[in-house]
């Protein structure tokens, strides 16, 4: 059956410049405000019935958030949320206190959202508008939903009051687009999205943006050698797991890519012949976050037309039993002529990656970055906050943490390379896949993939840790937070790596 692509267009955005006053309250059903952690007295006569406002907010207990909650006495009688954020406030403190606040409009009828941030510097105040609204924008955006009666949708229209100018909200909205892709593809369920269907919801958003579509079904896999990416895919029941390549080329159209992105695609992962218990095995179907994160990420570089080269592979397959399926002590060889002897089949993610990161790192792109829900030793080590970094150049360290700090998806690095490979010596292979002890698995994972990088293209590997948090995180209110295409934004934004600008 053909999938259709969800709508992901964001709701309107209207911008009222000047004085929060009356008559901007006038559309506004709802109104999160935003103030500093002591705001001054004088910050209230700013604002339609403040005086009210400063009772209420004094009244409720300094730790509660929302730190205040009232109606105005207005037509529309709008509920004023507030929240206050210190002034050296972090993103991600900024993105949370969104996601807080929107939450608590949740019993509220659906309207229009005034945005209002009170009492900063103007910069200051310019990035919080951008930071609640990137959590109004994933709250109002609508997950798969196979209820008869679908839910009303949760949030209208937004609207920015109290700006002196307008406030740049392109790149904000370009953000939400790519993960609420990544997250809608990450919820649905495992039947409604095989990995035919999500190659070709791949090629249908390829062909609506322009992209080149190219997908390697399993024969012309076996061609290339991939024998590591096709002993997960040999236990599927019918041959529908396939690597797909899309390429972002604005102008230039054959230019080597400046970025090359990688995704795990891992469509139900049942832990092959060495099968996941239940409780492990239950939210499987998001084993493809990292292939979602992937492709989210490529469309908002491309909604902006960033002026950079982009490939984005995805290695889409499910993980099954059954009497096809690899197994323990197998060796396969990998499209670099590596060999291989599997050792736990749950470690499927690294086999059909070291594939795709052959192909992917033989285009010798600038830089290669793969994500992957790849390894549980990750979360124990960073928990479901952060998501694990590593890298081929070991200088990125501070670099890659500090990406993280000014964007609110936060990563840890974790050290790679030859020492560790000692745990995956073999007798019969060139490696095994993985260490039967499992310590430290999240590092024995990414100095594996290091071993399928060719040209010694400069290389990140994201352990994404942070993908799934029952509570959401930062600005996200799902379980499944599409962590990643906010971070290498960043990368190419704030850090700059390709010289891109919007
Ligand atoms: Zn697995």
């Amino acid at each position: 059956m053909k999938l259709n692509p969800p709508n992901l267009n964001n709701p309107r955005i209207f911008q009222s410049l000047g004085r929060i006053d009356a008559k901007s309250l006038e559309s506004c059903d709802q109104l999160l405000l935003i103030l500093p952690e002591k705001p001054v007295a004088s910050l209230f006569k700013q604002l339609p019935e403040g005086t009210k406002l400063h009772r209420v907010l004094r009244a409720t207990a300094d730790d509660s958030t929302p730190a205040l909650r009232t109606r105005l006495s207005n037509k529309k009688v709008t509920l004023v949320v507030g929240g206050k954020l210190k002034n050296e406030s972090s993103t991600f403190e900024q993105l949370t206190l969104g996601r807080e606040l929107v939450a608590a409009l949740a019993d509220e009828k659906a309207g229009s959202v005034g945005i209002g941030v009170l009492g900063f510097a103007p910069d200051a105040q310019a990035s919080i508008v951008n930071n609640i609204l990137a959590a109004a924008l994933a709250a109002a955006f609508a997950l798969p939903t196979y209820k008869t009666k679908p839910p009303p949708p949760s949030i209208k229209s937004l609207r920015i009051l109290g700006v002196p100018a307008r406030v740049d909200t392109r790149r904000t909205e370009a953000e939400a687009m790519g993960n609420n892709l990544a997250r809608w593809l990450t919820s649905m369920p495992p039947n409604k999205l095989d990995a035919y269907q999500y190659a070709d919801l791949a090629r249908h958003l390829a062909r609506a943006r322009g992209w080149s579509y190219k997908r390697f079904a399993t024969k012309e896999l076996t061609k290339l050698g991939a024998g590591a990416f096709l002993a997960v895919a040999q236990g599927n029941e019918n041959d529908s797991a396939s690597i797909v390549r899309l390429k972002y080329r604005p102008g230039r159209k054959t230019a080597r890519a400046d970025l090359s992105l990688v995704g795990k695609g891992i469509i139900f992962d049942t832990g092959g012949t060495n099968l996941k218990p239940f409780s492990s095995m239950l939210d499987m179907h998001g084993d493809m976050q990292g292939s979602a994160v992937a492709i989210g990420i490529l469309l908002a570089i491309s909604e902006l037309q960033l002026p950079i080269a982009v490939d984005c592979w995805l290695a889409l397959t499910e993980n099954r039993t059954g009497p096809m399926a690899y197994k323990s002590r197998d060796v396969v060889t990998a499209a670099n002529g590596k060999t291989i002897q599997t050792i736990h089949t749950d470690a499927e993610g690294r086999m059909a990656l070291a594939d795709t990161l052959v192909l992917a790192s033989r285009e010798k792109p600038k830089l290669l970055i793969d994500f992957a829900t790849l390894t549980g030793t990750c979360i124990s080590a960073v928990t479901n906050r952060y998501s694990g970094v590593f890298t081929n150049r070991a200088a990125l360290h501070p670099r890659l943490k500090r990406t993280g700090q000014q964007c609110g998806e936060r990563v840890w690095p974790f050290p790679i390379g030859d020492e560790f490979l000692e745990e995956l010596k073999c007798h019969s292979a060139d490696l095994r896949q993985c260490s039967p002890s499992a310590s430290g698995d999240h590092i024995l994972a990414a100095s594996f993939l290091a071993e399928f990088i060719e040209n010694d293209t400069p290389w990140v590997h994201m352990d994404l840790s942070a993908s799934d948090r029952d509570e959401g995180l930062a600005h996200i209110p799902s379980k499944f937070t599409g962590f990643g295409v906010r971070y290498t934004m960043s990368v190419i934004l704030d850090d700059n790596l390709f010289k891109a600008t919007i």
